[in-house]
């Protein structure tokens, strides 16, 4: 059978109240944005707390469904027969012919479910349930009706036209992005920040990221893998504005003048205070990073303590109490691992200390900060005056 329609459902934005509109209203221009990377001409359409989406050429069929499928706020998928008002004699066949075209294998059980919300359609809705019950049984021997738990439960909604559908495919959840403000990630060319930008975007917040780079040390390939991590992560979230920020005289400054194994608490330190301006500066209300407790040396608990001591923001690490190998599975059902685990060095491993700290005590950290108090203002200032500013999506 082939769709022209998708009735798209969605859940918890059916629990805000007077807010309820605002929340439809994105989430439809969220899939219009998501249906212009597919070929084919789309409407989107509000009615009745639904959504759906109309076809209007021919399009590819999967190729909609992926498309629906990365956009937060849907939870179901449901391709649609839509069909104008009619007296139950054509109706029937049309169910009939539903039903034989959208599965091969009739050996199933399945329960009727009709709404009537045209309260003119001169057939009320259990009459209707009772009646293809007995149209469908009669067409389909194979076929077994089940009350309870049926493999098949078939929708008839009566509106202002007829829809009929029965199948669920299933969408990514969440809620639609925008809803909820918006964050800044720090990406790296890493598993766990793609992972971390995704799940935070997942709850409606729009995302910006930034990229510290370290050109000679790092290449442009590095740069590049951050940008197709950005495009791959905006599928879901929406266009990203990636800064990429030139952080090599920072990274050297830290590298020669303080203690080698404190160097890379310090980076961190210095990247977070940076991603704080930015998040300042672009109207961002928190920060992403892809931390998760005990991953690496940066990362032990005291780490943390010390990395977060420099930020005032709440810092967003969705991967904290994740074992990698979960970070890793969310990382290839959102497409990101393959991208990932490409062999680019990234600044940290540049700079990395054959022991470094692990128990950093923050007054040892900022005691040996001072050592760049001649340089970093202006280091600081250079950095964020030129940075990079693209629109990936
Ligand atoms: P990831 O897999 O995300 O790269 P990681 O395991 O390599 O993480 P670290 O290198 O310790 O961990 O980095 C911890 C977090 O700090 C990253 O998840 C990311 O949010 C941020 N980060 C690290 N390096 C960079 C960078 N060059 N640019 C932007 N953010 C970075
Ligand atoms: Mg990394």
């Amino acid at each position: 059978m082939e769709f022209k329609s998708f009735l798209i459902k969605y859940a918890e934005i059916g629990t805000k109240g007077k807010n309820r509109y605002v929340f439809e209203d994105i989430l439809c221009k969220n899939i219009r944005s998501a249906m212009k990377r597919v070929d084919g001409r789309f409407t989107v359409r509000k009615e009745y707390g639904r959504i759906f989406v109309d076809c209007l050429e021919d399009y590819d069929f999967d190729e909609a469904v992926n498309a629906l499928q990365h956009v937060f706020g849907i939870v179901g998928i449901c391709p649609v027969l839509v069909v104008p008002t009619q007296p139950w004699e054509e109706l029937s066949k049309k169910i009939v012919e539903f039903v034989d075209a959208s599965y091969e294998d009739k050996h199933f059980t399945f329960k009727a479910n009709c709404r009537r919300v045209n309260k003119e359609y001169p057939m009320h809705s259990m009459d209707v349930n009772i009646e293809t019950g007995a149209v469908l049984l009669d067409a389909f021997p194979e076929l077994k009706v089940d009350v309870h738990k049926p493999d098949v439960m078939l929708h008839i909604e009566l509106r202002d036209n007829i829809y009929i559908y029965s199948a669920t495919l299933p969408g990514p959840g969440g809620l639609p992005v925008g809803t909820n403000g918006k964050a800044m990630l720090l990406l790296s060319g890493g598993i766990d920040s793609p992972v971390a930008g995704y799940m935070v975007s997942k709850r409606g917040v729009n995302l910006e990221a930034v990229y510290f780079d370290a050109p000679p040390h790092t290449s442009p390939q590095a740069k590049q893998k951050v940008v197709d991590l950005a495009r791959l992560v905006s599928k879901y979230s929406g266009a990203v504005k990636l800064h990429i920020v030139h952080f090599t005289d920072i990274q050297e400054a830290i590298y020669h003048k303080c203690p080698e194994d404190e160097i890379t608490i310090i980076m961190r330190r210095y990247m977070m205070r940076i991603a704080e301006i930015l998040a300042g500066e672009n109207d961002c209300q928190a920060l992403i990073t892809g931390e998760s407790i005990g991953q690496v040396a940066s990362q032990t608990i005291y780490s943390l303590q010390v990395t977060n001591a420099v930020c005032t923001y709440p810092v967003f690490r969705p991967c904290i109490g994740m074992d990698k190998q979960e970070i890793v599975d969310i990382s290839e059902k959102i497409n990101t691992y393959e991208t990932s685990i490409l062999p680019y060095e990234d600044c940290c491993t540049t700079f990395v200390a054959k022991h470094p700290v692990t128990k950093p005590k923050l007054e040892d950290i900022e005691a040996s900060e001072t050592l760049l108090a001649d340089v970093i203002d202006d280091l600081m200032k250079e950095a964020l005056e030129t940075a990079e500013v693209m629109s990936v999506w």
